[in-house]
Parts: C-alpha cells; structure tokens; sequence
C-alpha cells in the first residue's frame, strides 16, 4: 500500500493523538500510526493533572524521594522542576476545561476531567518539615497552597486517617480518565480527516537529503513532509532510525486499583508512600513506583505491598476493599525530566513530542498545540528552546 500525508505521528499514546488531534484542526493531512505495546504509559497512567504538585516534587517525587533518603542517597527535600517547566504545565492543564468541551461536542466521550484539587498529606516531621520548606518558597504558579490543620482536613475528607496532622491543599491540581482522552483525542482527530493506522509500526525512517521523505511500515511506505516522534518510551528505538539519539528510557511505574467503591475521596491525595485517585466509576487508583526495568512490564509484590500499606496508612477504610487488578506502565523518562519537543538540527521533516516521563498526560494538550504549530511552520504560542534535543548535545549524528 502507498500512501502520502502531511504529516505523519508515530505513536498513539495520549500525546500523538493529542498532536494528530491538533495538526488536524489546522487543516493537515494527517497520519497516526500505533503498534500498541504492552507497558504503553498513557493506559497505566493515573490521569492526575497536577503541574504544581509534580513540580514541587509531590506525586512520584515525594515517593521516591523517601526511599532514596531513607537509604542516604538524598537531599533533604525532592527536587523541584525548573520555572519554563511550571509555566509550560499550567498552561496545558489550563487548556482542559475547554478541551473537554470541545471533544464531547465533537466525539460524544466525557473524558471525565474534574476538579478536585490535590492534597499533600502530613504524617510525621519529615512531612511537615517538607510542606513548610514549599510554602517558604512561595506561591508557584498563582497561589500559596493552603495549610489545613487537623481538623479542616478531617471535615474536608473524612476517609482520610485522623493520624494525618493536616494537609496542604493544591488548587487547580484535577484529574481526567487518561484512556478517554487519547480515545477522544483520536476520534475528534478523525472527525476532522485523520486517518488512523492501528497495528501500524513504523519499521523505518526513510531520509533524503538531510529530510525524512516516508515512514515505512510492515504493510507499505507513507510518504510525508514531517514526521512527529511520539513513540512514549519506544522514542530513542524510532530516533534511530532516522540516526539520531534520544535519552529517552523506558521507567516503570506501577499501579493498583480497587473494585468500584462509593465516593470516598473529593480531592487528590500525596503522600510520602503512595499518591491515591477515585476515578469517575468510583475505583481507586494507587500509585506508584519509579523503577528502572528497562522494558519490563509486569507487577511485584514488595511494590504492590507497599503501595497498599501506604494506602491504608492514608485512607484506613481501603483496608477492607477488593483489589480489581494491579499494573504497570513504562514512563518515557528523560535525564531531566523534562519533555523533548521540537526539531533537531540536521534533520529537516522532523519533529519530537516524547520524553514525557511522568506529565504526559497534563502535559498533552499544550504539546499537542505547539507541535501542531511548528507542523504548520507556525510560530510556536509557547516558547520551546528550553525542552529541544539540543539540551542534552549531541542529539543527532
Ligand atoms: C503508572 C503511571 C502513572 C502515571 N500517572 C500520570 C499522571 O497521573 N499524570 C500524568 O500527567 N502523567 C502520568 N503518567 C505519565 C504519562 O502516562 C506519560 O507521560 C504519557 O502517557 C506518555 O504518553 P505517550 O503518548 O508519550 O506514550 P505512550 O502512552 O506510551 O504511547 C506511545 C505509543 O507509541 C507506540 N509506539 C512505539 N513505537 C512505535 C512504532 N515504532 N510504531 C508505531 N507505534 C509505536 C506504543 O506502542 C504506544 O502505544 C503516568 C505513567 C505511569 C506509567
């Protein structure tokens, strides 16, 4: 089969359907291919969206952060993101009431984004110590997260522990179903003339003249003026074959979640062992580990069991619930974490939207916009020096 887009994404995780959707609304002819793998990160994810709360190092960071000092290999605090970092982050999840909107009108999929905030729980000293060095620094983004004492917290979320000694409250950290927004982002894409290519892999990048001409794939050759390197964890895998090299790496995270239960959490809880999201069909989610595994995906139990001890720690009442299924998902992780958008010198036809790690999923819509944007040689609405290949030196050969 010969086929020919403008514009071809490799991968259909959450950010190349968030790019095809895009590029599709600005009139290019768009091509989204997608082998699923097994450990694919936007079907594992919790779907938080929390730019302050990753930022500061809430989420995984504080999880992992505990383990490492447990063991003196760590600071005393996580580490936080880097300003262009934050900025980028807000305005992604800014775009998701209207995003939400926009793909039910267009596909008739809720993808179920709610507000809900997120709370860092406080336990013990190390807590406390960690939440005063955070508001010492300030607002990030536009507010100071507030301080709820004890009590305040109980009244907020009376399923949470009373050995909490209070909480600090994120506001504008929500959540969406993270498997319905790639879903919609697809289907609007498609709406919109993009055509979708499952069980598609691209086996080759074919290059002339310092250009990527074609995609190949097992069922024929799509030519194209630009091909967008979407491929999650699999990016440095695809970088390759168009010579370039990608610090990209697989980083496993794993989940467990609950039989549906009734509402038991308003808010997004983080705490120093686990992070825990009730979803719209009322199952809690538990996350989750940071382990380099290279491309293994499966589940452990010491991971499985400390992430449930956490949970109950937090919110006792889970102690008594059924686990539905426990998982794992393969982050596309960066040795800064922080994504790798835009071209690369040397290579014309190009474009990167990978490196994710742990905020594809809030991360989406804005990286979607601007990949959109240089797709169409537009300038981009958001200024995208800090998060090139180039950072990292030597990033094609
Ligand atoms: C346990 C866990 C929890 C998380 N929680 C959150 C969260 O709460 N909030 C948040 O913002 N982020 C979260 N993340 C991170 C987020 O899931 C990822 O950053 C995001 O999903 C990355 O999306 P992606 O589209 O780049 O990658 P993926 O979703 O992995 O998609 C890449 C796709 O490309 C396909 N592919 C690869 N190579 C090829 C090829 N050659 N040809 C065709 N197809 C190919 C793969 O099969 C896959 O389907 C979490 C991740 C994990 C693992």
């Amino acid at each position: 089969v010969s086929r020919s887009a403008d514009v071809v994404v490799v991968g259909g995780g959450a950010i190349g359907c968030a790019v095809a959707y895009y590029t599709a609304r600005r009139g290019l002819r768009v091509t989204l291919l997608d082998q699923a793998r097994r450990g694919r990160a936007t079907s594992a994810s919790a779907g938080g969206l929390w730019p302050v709360g990753e930022s500061v190092g809430l989420g995984c960071g504080v999880i992992v952060h505990k383990a490492r000092h447990a063991a003196g290999r760590a600071p005393d605090a996580p580490t936080a993101l880097p300003p262009h970092f934050v900025a980028f982050a807000r305005r992604s999840n800014a775009m998701f009431p209207g995003l939400a909107a926009e793909l039910f009108e267009a596909t008739g999929i809720d993808v179920e984004w709610e507000r809900t905030s997120l709370l860092f729980l406080l336990f013990d000293d190390g807590d406390e110590s960690f939440a005063r060095s955070l508001r010492a620094r300030g607002p990030v983004g536009a507010e100071m997260p507030a301080w709820l004492d004890a009590d305040e917290l109980a009244r907020a979320e009376p399923a949470v522990s009373r050995r909490a000694r209070g909480a600090l409250r994120f506001e504008g950290d929500d959540q969406v179903n993270p498997y319905r927004l790639a879903d919609a982002l697809r289907a609007a894409a498609c709406k919109l003339g993009a055509t979708f290519l499952s069980r598609a892999e691209a086996t080759g990048l074919e290059v002339r003249d310092g250009r990527v001409v074609a995609v190949a794939t097992p069922a024929g050759r799509i030519t194209c003026d630009m091909v967008v390197n979407a491929a999650g964890a699999w990016a440095a895998k695809l970088g390759r074959l168009a010579g370039l090299e990608l610090p990209v790496r697989p980083v496993r995270g794993q989940i467990v979640g609950t039989e549906p239960l009734p509402k038991l959490l308003s808010a997004c809880l983080s705490t120093a062992d686990c992070y825990l999201l009730q979803k719209g069909h009322g199952e809690v989610l538990v996350g989750s580990t940071t382990e380099e595994a290279g491309f293994e995906v499966g589940v452990t139990p010491q991971a499985l069991h400390a992430l449930a001890v956490g949970a109950v720690r937090a919110v006792p009442g889970l102690e008594s619930v059924q686990v539905k299924r426990a998982w794992s998902g393969l982050r596309p992780g960066t040795p800064d974490e922080l994504p790798i958008l835009g071209p690369v010198a040397g290579l014309d036809g190009y474009l990167n939207a990978c490196g994710h790690f742990r905020t594809g999923i809030v991360n989406a819509p804005l990286t979607g916009a601007v990949v959109a944007e240089l797709a169409a040689g537009v300038a981009p609405s958001f200024p995208i020096g800090p998060f090139l290949a180039s950072r990292f030196g030597g990033a094609s050969s």
